[in-house]
């Protein structure tokens, strides 16, 4: 258990691990109502449960953004392999589909606790539909809560221990001087902020050509931050990183501070609004009956992408948002 510095603020290990089972339901949500495509995110639900629009919408706009942002990235021209790297990365099942849609990179790496990797590694050796993904060669263990294949490799780790994830490097095979990106999806604002800086500082200083690409909480200080921190405090799992970087330009500085050499962060009202695809948003606005629209603003100036780029060889000048 650690205490936040929010009074009474704690977080337990546990609790952390289980919002992975609530974005792995919310994200089957999503794909039931037809809002996204994802062939394997039910094998990681136990219970289907639906979720309201405003949840719904939330979810495929988190979906969307990591999606056209990863197709950025593996559509860059260059002659080099690349890799994709996913810190927290929980049940997550974009390998599946980029090895679906044939458009997997060299290597994809995910890491998590030990608890989660297990539950992960079992779930993909039972279901020959994940296991056929990994190509031939590929050795599961749910007692060590590792996969690894020659193109994917799920490994056990608490990221707060940079040495370690230093080390994963060597384990993993991945090569730090090929074009990576890296994702952290709701993970780093459950660490203390001395951790965070310490994972992009790492993250910054290995790999010169890459994206860093965050989701997560801003604005804690008003009315509907101080309820969503309520909610999940209640739920054990303190934002430990929100008062460390509770803006969009304090997320920025947190990548240029550690080294990145370029930072962008936009809020997820103004990504729905100017990021996510036109026809995508129609078709998803008729899936449901919606008109909790204040709500809806409110919900998405409270969460943001925010990522920091390292472009030694010049691949991402058209990389990311589009420019003022
Ligand atoms: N990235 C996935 C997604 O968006 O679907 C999962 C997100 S879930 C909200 C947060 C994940 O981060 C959990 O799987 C949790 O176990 C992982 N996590 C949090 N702190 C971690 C740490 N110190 N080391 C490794 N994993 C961690």
């Amino acid at each position: 258990m650690e205490r936040g510095h929010r009074g009474g603020a704690h977080s337990s290990t546990a609790a952390v691990q289980a919002t992975n089972d609530d974005a792995a339901t919310s994200k089957l949500s999503c794909v039931n109502k037809g809002y996204i495509k994802d062939d394997y995110v039910h094998f990681f639900v136990r219970k289907q449960i639906r979720r309201a629009p405003i949840i719904n919408r939330g979810y495929f706009s988190r979906w969307a953004v990591l999606r056209k942002m990863l197709l950025q990235f593996l559509n860059t021209q260059t002659d080099e392999r690349k890799q994709i790297l996913s810190l927290g990365a929980g049940f997550d099942t974009t390998y599946f589909q980029l090895q679906d849609e044939g458009i997997a990179p060299h290597l994809y790496v995910e890491l998590d606790f030990k608890e989660v990797t297990s539950k992960k590694a079992a779930i993909i050796e039972h279901y020959s539909q994940l296991r056929e993904k990994l190509g031939p060669d590929s050795l599961i263990s749910k007692e060590k809560g590792e996969v690894v294949s020659n193109n994917y490799k799920l490994l056990p780790i608490d990221i707060r221990d940079v040495q370690k994830l230093d080390d994963m490097i060597n384990i993993t095979q991945l090569d730090p001087s090929l074009p990576t990106f890296i994702i952290t999806e709701c993970v780093l604002i459950y660490l203390n902020p001395a951790s965070t800086h310490s994972i992009v500082g790492w993250a910054a200083t290995k790999f010169s050509t890459a994206i860093f690409f965050l989701y997560e909480q801003i604005n804690p200080d008003d009315a509907f931050g101080e309820q969503m921190i309520k909610n999940l405090e209640s739920r054990g799992c303190a934002l430990l990183g929100i008062n460390a970087t509770p803006t969009l330009a304090s997320k920025e500085r947190l990548f240029l501070d550690q080294g990145w050499q370029r930072a962008v962060a936009w809020d997820m009202l103004r990504i729905y609004d100017e990021f996510i695809d036109i026809e995508e948003k129609r078709r998803i606005e008729r899936l449901e009956l919606f008109d909790e629209f204040e709500e809806w603003h409110m919900m998405q100036e409270h969460y943001c992408v925010a990522y920091g780029i390292n472009d030694r060889k010049g691949l991402f000048d058209a990389f990311g948002f589009p420019k003022e």
